[in-house]
């Protein structure tokens, strides 16, 4: 939706409005007041969508907050010097989360590979330009089976082999002079055997660098100092979940001559496994003023929000015969108020497949999680208001099925 603000916001400093007709920028037969940008998106015949499930790279994440995107449209204003930009935002961004450097990557998935490729090159220029082949270098990247998931592709694409342990007596045994980091993931801590402290005292012991994904791990806000307080020497999130920054951006933090040679195998150099991997100056400083935004929000109040917008939907949907509902948070990792919505397909005849299609295909189109007779919900990805919308049409999809 454009607000009125927005609007003007763009018209002002364009010298004369009809001379935008024709120009693509304000389609030709609009009246100012009515829709001046184009539709691009019903142009194309893409549906949008209320989100209602949370955030996921399909459903392109996240929506950014209008200092964001203000930043993003600053920044393709004026050309810098791409190393230059990283130096400043990254020394401005590790001063806001008190840990010794950062930088601004394109997703937390390429924060691991940049880290990892730093890791095992150091500031070795030669070794940049050598990865993914290892030959004469540590290859080797230790994870408790639990961690292993499919983003630890991440690790893999520098060429690093994954060695799985599951006690800490593997552990020790798996470390040898090819050892060249230790990975976590955060969300799994409470699976493996050996908890986050231990796992940084290990890496510390053996000189060993220790690298955690935090990706979907804020809130709560104290994660974000949290980890490199705790001595791992690489964090990373993404930047387009909690923080609500660009999809396309997240955040390596931690050991500066770690990120140091991380940047190195990031763009502007050219012969490296991260060239792919490309930030320029508006991903940069959205992902900074996202971050900015989010540490000064009330997260109390926001909390507060998700909780009466969640208890809506859960009001709505167990007024529905036949239905259970469950409001909780999950302990790491999209920390949010969280709905679960059952029933018996003896009461309510629909599977939760079903029903997630006629949210989907309905008007407007919502789209939820679940699995085969449950729905899941949170808010925190909707635009306020939207529960009102998310709420009556759960509970006549539910109420159809049930009667
Ligand atoms: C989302 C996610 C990633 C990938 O993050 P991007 O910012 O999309 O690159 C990596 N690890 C975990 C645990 C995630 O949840």
């Amino acid at each position: 939706m454009i607000t009125r603000r927005r609007l003007l916001k763009s018209l002002s400093g364009l010298p004369v409005v009809g001379g935008l007709f024709g120009t693509g920028f304000i389609s030709a037969g609009s009246s100012p007041g009515s829709a001046l940008y184009r539709d691009y998106f019903k142009e194309l015949g893409v549906r949008t969508f209320i989100n209602a499930a949370g955030t996921y790279t399909s459903m392109t994440g996240c929506l950014m907050p209008e200092e964001v995107t203000d930043a993003i449209k600053y920044a393709t204003g004026d050309y810098v010097n791409l190393d230059d930009l990283q130096d400043k935002v990254g020394e401005r961004i590790a001063e806001l989360l008190h840990c010794e450097y950062a930088t601004v990557t394109a997703g937390c998935f390429s924060a691991i590979t940049l880290g990892t490729a730093g890791v095992l090159s150091g500031m070795d220029n030669k070794k940049v330009v050598q990865i993914p082949d290892l030959t004469g270098m540590k290859n080797e990247v230790i994870l408790q089976k639990s961690h292993e998931i499919g983003y630890a592709h991440a690790i893999r694409n520098t060429g690093a082999k994954l060695v799985i342990v599951e006690t800490r007596a593997e552990l020790d045994k798996a470390i040898n002079k090819n050892t060249a980091m230790l990975w976590f993931l955060n969300y799994a801590n409470p699976q493996g055997e050996i908890k986050y402290q231990e796992w940084v005292e290990v890496g510390k012991k053996h000189g060993i660098p220790t690298f955690i994904d935090c990706a979907a791990d804020v809130p709560p806000k104290e994660n974000l100092w949290k980890f490199t307080e705790m001595g791992f020497d690489l964090v990373a999130f993404s930047g387009g979940k909690g923080l609500r920054g660009p999809q396309s951006a997240g955040l390596l933090l931690g050991k500066k001559e770690l990120i140091k040679a991380a940047r190195l195998h990031a763009p502007p150099r050219g012969n490296t496994v991260g060239r792919g991997m490309k930030v320029n100056k508006e991903e940069i400083l959205g992902m900074l003023v996202a971050l900015e935004l989010f540490l000064n929000k009330d997260h109390q109040a926001e909390w507060k929000m998700w909780e009466s917008q969640i208890q809506m939907i859960n009001d709505a949907a167990a007024s529905v015969e036949g239905v259970t509902t469950e409001i909780h948070v999950p302990e790491i990792a999209n920390h949010v108020p969280s709905l679960k919505i059952s029933w018996d397909e003896k009461d309510v005849k629909i599977s939760g497949g079903d029903a997630r299609t006629k949210l989907r295909e309905g008007h407007p189109s919502i789209q939820v999680m679940g699995g085969d007779d449950n729905l899941a919900i949170t808010t925190w990805m909707m635009q306020p208001g939207q529960e009102r919308i998310v709420a009556r049409r759960v509970k006549e999809v539910l109420q159809e099925a049930a009667s």
